[in-house]
Parts: structure tokens; C-alpha cells; sequence
């Protein structure tokens, strides 16, 4: 039997469903992640041979970040998919000891000193639950041990709940510039019933503190779609976010895990149902319209911000062909040629550090084009892909490799082409990651 390849103009599941509604129908599945080819997996007792390999390099991509991750929660709130421990003050404890060490293994070879950083995201989790003696000796080791810009972003991630005065003092005596604070809906009602504690009144409050204090960039995450949300809170969300004067914004959709609390919450009845992806994709515009009209600058498909101040760094960094430093239990990031990713179990972390061994549980290499995919990825996150300059820039013809799949999508009106330029429209930017990960999934098919 002879085994064929399917024809070279088989694009079929790379195109749009024939509709007049592209906002509401124009795939059947929407993706929300970021979009990204597909790696190689590397075998675990390579990981620390690459590792080595990548720290005694003394070049490296000139765009440089540090991602620190705090794997702990107060409490697991019903919508997220990235819980992993219970806060417990003890452990947090060990925790941070452990985090320095780690820092202390990583920092002081030929490929961190290289260059300086532009940006320290401490991500999680909760990295506001620590204590204010914890952050600020975690902000200051950093910034002791790792080359930085001297207009570095250091963001500290968060929530409300917990977060008062004497640590927002601390994290900015410390060297924090910027807060992330996760609000997801201002509505008192919706947030205690998917676990967020702090009522409205008290979000407000803490909001309007760093805002008055003006020492660091704050901005927060709204979430739209949640379940008994209706467009009307929605609107009452994003208005009172416009009241607060904040720096920034991120719009983000509710995206369901699978088997998550939230899933199992609303099978048993105990919560009502979430927006439908066609009720979504109204709340996306909506959004849109409102942050428009209020001038906001638009940094990323997801994010606004109010002044320049506001860079979002890290964010927009990690997307592109930057080198990233995973720090932390369930931390990841792209160095060179390798996608690291510290181990996720807090007992064998704790083990790894304990014998001076860097925690790496899991790699990827680098897929053959991969900087051509970042390119794809970063800009369609902007709301373009230059086809004609990354043909250039990548020696290959994108035009012609495109051309059956981006002719039909702007047929259905989800792309404008001009001088081999793609610009997304509005239904476009609803479907970004769809489309972005099918012009990588289609590049990579031939690859
Ligand atoms: S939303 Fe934030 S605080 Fe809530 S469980 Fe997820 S990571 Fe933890």
C-alpha cells in the first residue's frame, strides 16, 4: 500500500465557517491561550546538560525577562485554572528560603550577566499573600543578584484580599513599580459566589490607595462572560474601572476548564450557567466600544492602558523572541533554544534545591521557524501580521503558502488585506488565537 501526503491545497480546517456573522459563528471553537507551534519534547535527563549549556552562553536575544512564580492561594476561586497550593504562612516560609536559593544557583553565570533585564514578573498564584518581610527580600535579591535596566518593570501580582497598607509599602519600598491585581468583576454578588472575599466597597478602597499614592503603575483584570454577569454589570465593570483612573486594564473572556470547580459548580446547579461564546463575543465589543471611547491606548488584544506609563513589558515581551529566566515551582520560560519549566510539586522542588540541583521537570526545543511563529504570534496579539516584510525577514514566501486561507477569511471579514499586510477586523480580533494558531499550524503542516 503506498502512503500519500494529503494534497498541498488540502487548507480545509484551516478556514472560517461561510457565514454573515463572523463575530458569532465564524469558528465553532473559540482558543484563548496564546497561540504556538508544536515542540519536541526533551527527554527529563537532558534538562540539566541543556540548562548548563544555556547558562555558560554569553549571548543571548537582546529583549530579556525574569518570570518568578508564587504557586500559593488564599482560597481557590471558582473560575481559575491555575490553583496549585493552599496558602499556609509555614510553608510560604520554606517556600521563599527555597526561591532564594534557587535565585542564587541561577544568577552569577556567563548568561545572566551578559546583558541586563528589562522586566521581573512576579506571577502566580498569589504573589501578594506572601508577608511584606518575604516580598521585600524577594524584590531585593533579585534585584542584588540579576543584571537590571534602570527602567526595569518589576510587576507584583495579586489580589485584593490581604493586601493592605504595611505590605503595599513594603513591596514598593522594596523596588516594586508596577501592580497586577486581579478584580475579575467589581459585582459584590458574583465575586463572593465564585470565591473572591473583598466586596466592592473594599476593592475600590484599595484601588483608589495605590492610585492616590502614584508611586507605581496599578492596573487590574476584568473578566467578562462570568456566570449571572449580565451585559449590563459588564458595562457597570469596565465603567467603574474608568472611574478609578487606573493605568491599565486587561479585558479577559472566561475561559472553562474542563473538570474545574466552576464546570462542576454549574452541573450541579449551585451557580448559574456562564455567557455563551456568542454572548461572549458581544461582551468583547462592547468592551471594546467602551474603552474607545474613553481614549484608552491599546497595548495588546486583551490590554488598555490610560497613559504611556503604562508598558506592560513583560506581557508583550514573553509573546515576542524574548529570553525568559523561569524562577519557581511551576514556572516556565523560553531561553535560547529551550523552553524550561520548573518543577511543579512543591516536595520535589523543595528536594531538587535542597541537593543544589536547578528544579527542571519538563523542556521543549525550539521548533524548527520558531522565531518566525513568536513573530506571527506578537503581532497578531497587536492586531497584524506583516506577511510581505516576515517573507522577507524569514526567507519564505508567506503570501503564496497563505494565500487560500487568508483570501477566504477576508471573504468572510475576519481579515482586511493590504500590501501584503493582514489587519484584523473587529470580528477578526474576537477570533485572534484561532487564527493565529491556523497561520502557524498551516506554515508548520509543510515544515
Ligand atoms: S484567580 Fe488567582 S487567587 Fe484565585 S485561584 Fe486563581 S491564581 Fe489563585
Amino acid at each position: 500500500m503506498s502512503t500519500q501526503k494529503p494534497p498541498f491545497n488540502d487548507n480545509r480546517r484551516f478556514l472560517a465557517n461561510e457565514t454573515d456573522n463572523p463575530l458569532h459563528e465564524a469558528f465553532d471553537h473559540k482558543m484563548t491561550v496564546h497561540a504556538m507551534p508544536k515542540g519536541e519534547s526533551i527527554r527529563p535527563e537532558k534538562l540539566p546538560g541543556l540548562w548548563a549549556d544555556v547558562m555558560s552562553a554569553k549571548d543571548g536575544s537582546p529583549i530579556r525577562t525574569i518570570y518568578i512564580h508564587i504557586p500559593f492561594c488564599e482560597g481557590h476561586c471558582l473560575f481559575c485554572g491555575f490553583y496549585q497550593n493552599a496558602y499556609r504562612l509555614d510553608l510560604a516560609e520554606q517556600y521563599v528560603e527555597a526561591l532564594i536559593r534557587e535565585m542564587e544557583l541561577t544568577a552569577g553565570t556567563s548568561f545572566i550577566n551578559a546583558r541586563p533585564f528589562q522586566a521581573v514578573y512576579f506571577g502566580g498564584g498569589t504573589p501578594t499573600a506572601l508577608p511584606a518581610e518575604s516580598l521585600t527580600r524577594l524584590v531585593s535579591t533579585v534585584k542584588t543578584l540579576f543584571p537590571l535596566s534602570n527602567d526595569c518593570e518589576i510587576t507584583l501580582e495579586g489580589r485584593i484580599y490581604n493586601f493592605a497598607k504595611e505590605k503595599i509599602e513594603a513591596a514598593l519600598s522594596a523596588g516594586i513599580n508596577r501592580f497586577s491585581l486581579g478584580v475579575q468583576t467589581f459585582d459584590t454578588r458574583i465575586r463572593k459566589r465564585l470565591g473572591r472575599r473583598e466586596p466592592r466597597k473594599k476593592v475600590i478602597k484599595t484601588l483608589t490607595y495605590l492610585r492616590d499614592l502614584g508611586k507605581a503603575v496599578a492596573i487590574i483584570d476584568l473578566i467578562y462572560g462570568l456566570p449571572d454577569q449580565s451585559l449590563e454589570i459588564w458595562e457597570d465593570d469596565i465603567r467603574t474601572f474608568l472611574s478609578l483612573e487606573l493605568d491599565g486594564c486587561d479585558l479577559y473572556q472566561l475561559s472553562i476548564f474542563r473538570g474545574g470547580l466552576l464546570e462542576k459548580s454549574v452541573a450541579k446547579g449551585s451557580l448559574p450557567r456562564p455567557a455563551t461564546l456568542k454572548e461572549q463575543a458581544d461582551y468583547y465589543v462592547r468592551g471594546v466600544e467602551l474603552m474607545e471611547a474613553a481614549h484608552y491606548r491599546r497595548i495588546s488584544m486583551t490590554h488598555w492602558a490610560r497613559m504611556s506609563r503604562e508598558r506592560s513589558l513583560y506581557n508583550l515581551f514573553s509573546r515576542g523572541r524574548g529570553d525568559c529566566v523561569p524562577l519557581g515551582s511551576g514556572a516556565g520560560g523560553w531561553l535560547r533554544n529551550y523552553f524550561f519549566f520548573v518543577e511543579g510539586d512543591l516536595k520535589d522542588y523543595f528536594s531538587a534545591i535542597k541537593a543544589g540541583r536547578k528544579p527542571l521537570s519538563f523542556g521543549v526545543k525550539r521548533p524548527q521557524r520558531d522565531f518566525l511563529f513568536r513573530d506571527i504570534s506578537y503581532q497578531m496579539e497587536l492586531g497584524y501580521c506583516d506577511l510581505e516584510e516576515l517573507s522577507k525577514r524569514h526567507d519564505l514566501d508567506l503570501l503564496t503558502i497563505l494565500r487560500p486561507i487568508i483570501s477566504q477569511w477576508e471573504k468572510v471579514d475576519l481579515i482586511k488585506l493590504t500590501d501584503g499586510c493582514l489587519y484584523l477586523t473587529r470580528p477578526g480580533e474576537f477570533w485572534a488565537v484561532n487564527l493565529a494558531q491556523m497561520l502557524i499550524d498551516r506554515i508548520q503542516k509543510d515544515q
